[in-house]
């Protein structure tokens, strides 16, 4: 089996990126910007258009773009988008070569992680977990903290490539440890954004001038990266995502089911998830996740 080390790419391994959407397209672009040959592929063909015009290739099928990569990297919506793109005559794991490194970027459950690492292993890939946290604005600026389950030679071998798309870079564990520490992620940051938009809800209501009060907070202890990102959202009820309610609900999904898994209660974790499956049914699963606030907003008697 050959590894990245005895590629034809042996400094620059040759890149595959599946998922270009609000995440995988400024990530690729960042990796193109960094000196790194990427093809692409992705449902939607004006994001293909968009990666041809930042310098990748863009590709006809998955299978097209994995054949010669040495790294593919996969940004799609939740566990059956990896499963659909992995598996099957079509997917990944049939068209890459063997020795190739698959990189699992998008947040899914734990299983699926160590599910797909286990078929790959039998096909001569190897594979990571590697979900982000950082939203949008963390994908452009390339200062995603990447959470990454798997080997540890294939994270030595992998650091080089996301280092061109985050800042905080940290092997968790074993396959599928990267999965459960985005799933912790999505919880404390779900619970930020709700006690946020509970805060603007009172803060207005008092009469207190909020862009004031929203800065000198977010200069003590409860300043937080959300406060820091959201602000200007919450101040001007801009709900264009960034981060998806629908994507929210799914990881509230994971986090619950894997805290089940492992006794673990996760009281106000539980409300929020609700409270996020609440917004979605009442038509909002397509704005940013600060869209919160339209909820608490709605239990204290505004018109939104
Ligand atoms: P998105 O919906 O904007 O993009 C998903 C992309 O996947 C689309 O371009 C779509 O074409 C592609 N895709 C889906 N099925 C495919 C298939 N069968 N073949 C090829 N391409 C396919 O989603 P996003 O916001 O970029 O999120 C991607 C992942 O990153 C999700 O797991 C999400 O939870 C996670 N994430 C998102 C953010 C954020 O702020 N948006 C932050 C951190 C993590």
């Amino acid at each position: 089996m050959s590894t990245l080390a005895d590629s034809s790419h042996p400094t620059r391994p040759a890149i595959a990126w599946i998922g270009l959407g609000i995440m995988g397209s400024p990530m690729s672009e960042n990796l193109i910007k960094a000196g790194y040959d990427v093809t692409g592929f992705t449902l939607e063909q004006d994001k293909l258009d968009r990666l041809a015009k930042a310098g990748g290739r863009a590709a006809g099928s998955i299978a097209e773009a994995v054949k010669d990569a040495d790294v593919v990297i996969t940004m799609v919506p939740a566990s059956p988008q990896v499963e659909a793109i992995a598996y099957g005559p079509d997917g990944i794991l049939d068209n890459a070569r063997s020795g190739a490194l698959l990189i699992d970027m998008s947040s899914i459950t734990p299983q699926t992680s160590v599910d797909l690492a286990k078929a790959a292993k039998d096909k001569g890939i190897r594979v990571l977990d590697a979900p982000v946290s950082g939203g949008e604005a963390g994908a452009i600026e390339a200062v995603l903290s990447i959470m990454v389950g798997g080997e540890q030679a294939d994270f030595d071998e992998a650091e080089p490539v996301l280092e061109a798309l985050g800042k905080t870079i940290v092997l968790c564990g074993p396959h599928g440890s990267g999965q459960t520490v985005k799933a912790a992620n999505q919880l404390i940051v779900a619970v930020n954004i709700q006690a946020c938009a509970e805060a603007v809800v009172f803060l207005e209501k008092s009469g207190v001038d909020l862009t004031a009060a929203l800065d000198v907070l977010n200069g003590g202890l409860a300043g937080s990266t959300v406060l820091t990102r959201k602000k200007d959202n919450f101040l001007q009820r801009d709900f264009k995502p960034g981060f998806r309610i629908d994507l929210h609900h799914k990881d509230m999904g994971i986090v619950t089911d894997a805290a089940r898994n492992v006794g673990a209660a996760l009281p106000v974790g539980a409300v929020v998830a609700q409270l996020v499956a609440s917004l979605r049914a009442q038509g909002d699963g397509g704005l940013d996740h600060s869209a919160l606030l339209r909820a608490v907003e709605r239990l204290s008697g505004a018109q939104v």
